[in-house]
């Protein structure tokens, strides 16, 4: 599969219309029809062997006042190319992992800093070396974000192949170029992961 099909089996369809505009993309990009169309990720073809790590591993910033364990795989990771996330984190491109909060124990919280970058939504860094390391949501008391990039010896944070997309592309910087084939959305993209958590009923 070339490039342009990854690109369009990135689109989200949502009813029959935007599904025959997916079909007619994929047959554009020579994607045999046995391939089936339920599912997006069904597109995203042989992505390289990477070795996971096994759980626990552990992450820090850079000066070593805040640790923290993660005791099991990531959810998802999405790699932002916003301009908040520019702004926030001093990149062209910042990585969230989502986790749920009781799979990561964080030691040294005396040394974070919170922000308030929006309404409703806070980030952590340590005080000392400014390193960025956790991120909340409020209306989401069971979940939140960390930095994967933060994880020791660069491991991999355990998320499933097909959950990890590159999302707010459509704002991305003039000047930054994306070459790997992961998908990619303008804007948001709906995560089914931390949408079927949310629908449990809360503790
Ligand atoms: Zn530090
Ligand atoms: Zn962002």
């Amino acid at each position: 599969m070339g490039r342009e099909a990854y690109w369009y089996a990135a689109i989200p369809y949502t009813d029959a219309g935007d599904k025959e505009h997916l079909m007619d993309g994929l047959r554009k990009a020579g994607i045999p029809d046995w391939l089936g169309l339920t599912r997006q990720q069904k597109f995203f073809g042989p992505l390289p062997e990477i070795e996971m790590a096994s759980f626990p591993v552990q992450g820090g910033c850079h000066c070593g006042a805040v640790r923290y364990t993660l005791l099991a795989p990531a959810l998802s990771v999405q790699h932002c190319h916003c301009s908040q996330c520019r702004k926030g984190y001093g990149v062209l491109a910042a990585q969230g992992a989502v986790v749920e909060r009781s799979s990561l124990k964080i030691e040294g919280e005396r040394d974070l800093t919170t922000y308030r970058k929006s309404p409703g939504y806070s980030t952590q860094f340590c005080k000392t070396c400014g390193c960025p390391l956790f991120a909340y949501e409020d209306s989401e008391a069971r979940l939140m974000y960390f930095m994967p990039a933060t994880l020791d010896g660069g491991v991999h944070p355990g998320h499933p192949a097909d959950k990890e997309v590159h999302i707010y592309v459509g704002s991305s910087a003039e000047w930054e170029r994306i070459s790997d084939d992961l998908p990619k959305y303008e804007a948001n993209c709906p995560d089914e992961i931390v949408t079927q958590i949310q629908r449990k009923p809360k503790p």
